[in-house]
């Protein structure tokens, strides 16, 4: 196996069939970006916080129009980066076909990994540039993610979703 298959078999890597192997593409953040995330922030009223109902949750979250309407609009390949659990990697990969959402890859948190959105983030990041991608634009919710991109010379929108505000989500 040869270091990109080695890539795209681990557990929190989709590759959509047909998908691109090298090349621009663009970065999208998951929730508050394209899934709108908000009718599950009860889990948070509970203490601890409930993480795996939150996360098995993102199943049945609405889309955001304006999110989906642009990702829609990109022609480069899309990256879907999400610090989603590894677990809910394949409901996840099911919901952006529901929703008609297009993706060349899916990329969530590692297995047992409990580093920082940003310091996952980060290294996956690496890991698609060493695979000969080349990120032309990166679209998060949380500032923090901004920072990290911009600070790899990334090209970074945030959208705001208000999150980060009321909550301190990983
Ligand atoms: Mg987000």
């Amino acid at each position: 196996m040869n270091s990109q298959q080695h890539q795209y078999s681990q557990q929190h890597w989709h590759r959509r069939e047909g998908a691109a192997v090298d090349g621009a593409v663009v970065i999208f953040d998951l929730d508050g970006v394209i899934s709108d995330a908000s009718l599950r922030q009860s889990f948070f009223t509970v203490d601890p916080p409930d993480w795996d109902s939150f996360f098995e949750a993102g199943a049945l979250d609405p889309p955001l129009a304006d999110g989906l309407a642009l990702a829609r609009l990109v022609s480069a390949p899309i990256v879907i980066l999400s610090a989603r659990p590894a677990a809910v990697r394949d409901s996840t990969v099911e919901w952006l076909v529901d929703n008609g959402v297009p993706f060349d890859l899916v990329i969530v948190h590692p297995p047992g990994d409990t580093r920082s959105s940003a310091d996952f983030k980060s290294d996956e990041v690496d890991a698609l540039l060493r695979l000969g991608f080349r990120v032309i634009l990166a679209i998060d919710d949380d500032q923090r993610n901004i920072d990290m991109y911009r600070g790899k010379g990334i090209d970074a929108l945030y959208v705001h979703s208000g999150y980060y505000e009321l909550l301190d989500l990983p």
